[in-house]
């Protein structure tokens, strides 16, 4: 398998380069804005991946460094989603557009097949555990709005193209190497400030969070098993942890256990984001997949990888 991954140089995409290069040869195409090449070197130094620095929104050189590959991973995106607040053109670039790119490099080169990393956030805000074919309420983030608009182009490259899509919604992905969210920001701020952490909301804001290797396991199983077309699927576990949790794992991971935490307030810790979201995984695991580790699992994990990453 000739694996092409747009975005491979980053938190997720590193993660599935370390599974990918057991099945053959990967190419990495980033731009490096967030990922680093320090996440792959292993992989570059043996032989088994080579990097192309270049932006998914450069259609020519995309075409010419993916021609010749088996499978697309498409992971480059605007990563945070509250970044849109500021930038407004920032998801349609760097989400719909460089979706559209990928897709339109696809057709050009006859690669049929493609991993998206989609996200919980296209189903908007609702208190239910959505599963796949809950998409009643909209996205409310410019993030999740890309995110939807993308896969609505893989679908129609499915249609019309003939290609074959496997789309995840990913709940929050935590682990080591993580480029942003929630831990590394309250650790960063710990090392930056050491005596108080700011949190964005009132801290009740409850998600699932998933451990990063069992987010590439997930993809690499349903890539695997699933046979449709447009194969969708939740990757994230069935329960959720809360924000506070987060800040409070963080500050007794940080050097200054006794740094005193001060919440904003408010129910959402931005515009757009969503204050309590769930997930149904049922659909991968009836295909025979199980997360491995529950939300606190993951983050109490993704929590002291991050604070010797940050500390030292
Ligand atoms: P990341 O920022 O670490 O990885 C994205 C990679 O894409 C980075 O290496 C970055 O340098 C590269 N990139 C960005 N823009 C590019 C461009 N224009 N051209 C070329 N390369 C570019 O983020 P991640 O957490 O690994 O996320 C990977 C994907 O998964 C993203 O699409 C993200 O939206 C999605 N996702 C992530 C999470 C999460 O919690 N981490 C949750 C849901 C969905």
């Amino acid at each position: 398998l000739r694996s092409f991954v747009v975005g491979g140089a980053g938190f997720i995409g590193s993660h599935l380069a370390d599974r990918l290069v057991e099945r053959g040869p990967v190419t990495i195409y980033d731009n490096l804005s967030v990922g680093r090449r320090a996440f792959v070197a292993s992989h570059l130094a043996s032989g088994r991946a080579a990097l192309v620095e270049a932006d998914v929104l450069d259609l020519e050189r995309l075409t010419e460094a993916m021609a010749g590959h088996d499978l697309v991973v498409h992971l480059a995106a605007n990563p945070e989603a509250r970044w849109g607040l500021a930038r407004t053109r920032l998801d349609l670039d760097q989400g719909t557009i460089a979706t559209y790119n990928v897709l339109e490099a696809m057709r050009r080169t006859a690669v049929g097949r493609l991993i998206f990393s989609s996200s919980g956030t296209v189903y908007g805000d609702t208190a239910r555990r959505c599963a796949e074919g809950d998409l009643g309420a909209l996205p409310i983030s410019l993030y999740g709005a890309s995110k939807l608009a993308g896969e609505a182009l893989i679908s129609a490259y499915v249609e019309c193209f003939g290609l074959t899509a496997w789309i995840y919604r990913f709940g929050n992905v935590v682990g080591p190497r993580g480029t942003h969210g929630a831990a590394l920001d309250f650790l960063k701020k710990l090392r930056d400030r050491r005596t108080e952490l700011e949190v964005l909301g009132d801290g009740r804001q409850s998600k699932p969070y998933l451990d990063v290797r069992d987010c590439a396991e997930g993809i690499l199983f349903g890539f695997d098993q699933a046979r449709e077309r447009l194969n969708i699927y939740n990757l994230a576990p069935e329960d959720t942890t809360s924000v506070s949790r987060i800040a409070d794992l963080c500050v007794a991971a940080s050097p200054y256990p006794d740094a005193v935490i001060r919440y904003q307030g408010g129910e959402r810790g931005w515009p757009g984001d969503v204050p309590r979201s769930r997930m149904d995984p049922g659909k991968l695991a009836a295909l025979g997949f199980r997360v491995r580790h529950t939300s606190d699992e993951a983050v109490r994990m993704a929590v002291e990888a991050l604070a010797s990453e940050v500390f030292g």
